[in-house]
């Protein structure tokens, strides 16, 4: 399968790690929107939000105790949005589920 973020899990492309376990990956996004701003991935390929179900939902909550104590290294525990993009026409350019942790500003709401 031919997923960028599963080849930088795979080290065949280079990223900045901030946080690896057997499970789950982060490092800083590519195209930062805020100062900080990490994407959170599951290890298994899952396309998106719309494909968790209870064979692989487990590691979403691990992911959010991640962030959580990512918020906390970063200094943003204050204030900080956690994202994800599911489908096109919510704008998901990478096909492989992935939050963003998006802190070190002020968010507006509703999002755009
Ligand atoms: P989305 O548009 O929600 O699918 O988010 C995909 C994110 O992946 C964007 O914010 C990109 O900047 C980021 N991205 C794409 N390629 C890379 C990469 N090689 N390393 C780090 N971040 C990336």
């Amino acid at each position: 399968m031919d997923c960028i973020f599963c080849k930088i899990i795979n080290n065949e492309i280079p990223s900045k790690k901030v946080y690896e376990d057997d499970t789950v990956l982060g490092f800083h996004d590519i195209e930062p929107t805020a100062p900080v701003h990490i994407l959170l991935i599951p290890k298994e390929h899952i396309n998106s939000a719309a494909e968790i179900n209870e064979d692989n939902s487990s590691v979403i909550s691990h992911i959010f105790e991640v962030a959580a104590k990512l918020s906390k290294e970063f200094s943003v525990s204050d204030g900080f949005r956690i994202v994800t993009n599911c489908g096109d026409k919510a704008g998901q350019s990478v096909k492989h589920l992935h939050f963003h942790l998006l802190g070190g500003r002020e968010f507006t709401w509703p999002a755009g």
